[in-house]
């Protein structure tokens, strides 16, 4: 993998607090929230993958045709934000926040934000692009096949 590649991804090392592997399920809608945000907003998604033995998972979005720019570090950052709300809303909280298991999405957050000046911690683009029922049933069944076949390439899918 290249170091272009490492960052890039939308990886992460998910492990509760309590050092238990995250439940399937929630390891999977995490990943998955990523690579639906991320197709909604234009982007192309060359795999998403969860690797519940290790309890974590990846997803890698093409780069943006307007890399460097405020508009690609705004989309990086809803799309890093999208696997923590995803769970928020899956628990049904009322508010989102960054999830323990969203830790390194939220090291880059923090990291493209700062670039150009956006708030890490504003979560309202984000949810307001999953709280859509086409987007948050698209979410749920990309979940559902994540969980069954753990690596998903774009071609595979209905959903890309
Ligand atoms: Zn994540």
């Amino acid at each position: 993998m290249t170091e272009d590649t490492k960052r890039r991804c939308w990886g992460e090392v998910i492990l509760s607090p309590t050092g238990e592997a995250l439940a399937v399920h929630e390891l999977a809608l995490h990943e998955a929230a990523h690579a639906i945000v991320a197709v909604d907003l234009g982007r192309e998604v060359i795999w998403v993958e969860i690797d519940p033995e290790r309890s974590r998972g990846e997803m890698l979005p093409e780069t943006p045709w307007h890399r460097g720019t405020r508009r690609a570090a705004e989309e990086n950052l809803i799309i890093a934000m999208a696997g923590s709300v995803a769970q928020c809303m899956l628990k049904g909280w009322g508010s989102s926040r960054w999830t323990h298991e969203g830790l390194r999405d939220r090291e880059i957050a923090y990291s493209v934000a700062g670039e150009f000046g956006l708030d890490p911690e504003d979560f309202s683009c984000v949810s307001k692009i999953l709280n859509r029922v086409d987007v948050w049933e698209k979410v749920k069944g990309l979940a559902d096949r994540l969980v069954e076949c753990h690596r998903i390439h774009t071609c595979e899918t209905e959903y890309f």
